[in-house]
């Protein structure tokens, strides 16, 4: 699964790719996770997209912080005074130094990519999940909480067993985007 500007992914069944009725198949972006969310690039709301991508997070992330000095200072910090480029792992590294603004967002990043990882988990049952892209940077910052999410949300035999990883290249994870959802060992 790719999280980068948009959120892409597929499906990869006994070693095969499995596209669907109308290759759309593994579209996790745009599944529904919040309802009433916020507007997704694809014109609907409260997909995942809109919520978890890196898009999304830089957005949400200089949005919020108009209201919140501290934070439009770490931002200016670490972007060189470019806040236009604080990347989803910058959000993530400073949620983790403590900035509660960074850290909101992390808290909705995880909860809603948890809700749709937790109910693709529970339908298709995979051994894996690997995540790739820009969100996918962050590492166990990420990787953790989403873990911990799943494993609640799902029956203990269900959740348990999955591994959620990070790809070994996140950008060769983004151009193998169908490698990305692993009905099997990988
Ligand atoms: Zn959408």
């Amino acid at each position: 699964m790719g999280l980068g500007r948009g959120i892409g992914g597929g499906l990869v069944v006994d070693g095969k790719i499995y596209h669907g009725a109308t290759c759309t198949a593994g579209e996790i972006g745009h599944v529904l996770v919040k309802e009433n969310g916020p507007k997704c690039s694809c014109g609907g709301f409260g997909h995942l997209e809109a919520i978890a991508s890196a898009q999304a997070i830089s957005r949400s992330m200089i949005g919020l912080s108009i209201e919140y000095p501290e934070t439009e200072a770490a931002i200016r910090r670490v972007t060189g005074s470019r806040a236009e480029r604080i990347t989803a792992e910058q959000v993530f590294q400073l949620a983790a130094e403590g900035d509660s603004i960074a850290q909101h967002i992390v808290a909705d990043v995880t909860k809603y990519l948890g809700i749709a990882l937790a109910n693709i988990v529970t339908f298709i049952n995979p051994s894996c999940i690997i995540l790739g892209g820009q969100v996918a940077q962050a590492g166990t910052l990420l990787l953790q909480p989403l873990q911990a999410q799943v494993n609640e949300l799902c029956l203990p035999a269900i959740g348990q067993p999955v591994r959620i990883i990070q790809g070994k290249h996140g950008s060769e994870a983004n151009i193998i985007g169908a490698v990305t959802l692993a009905l099997q060992d990988v």
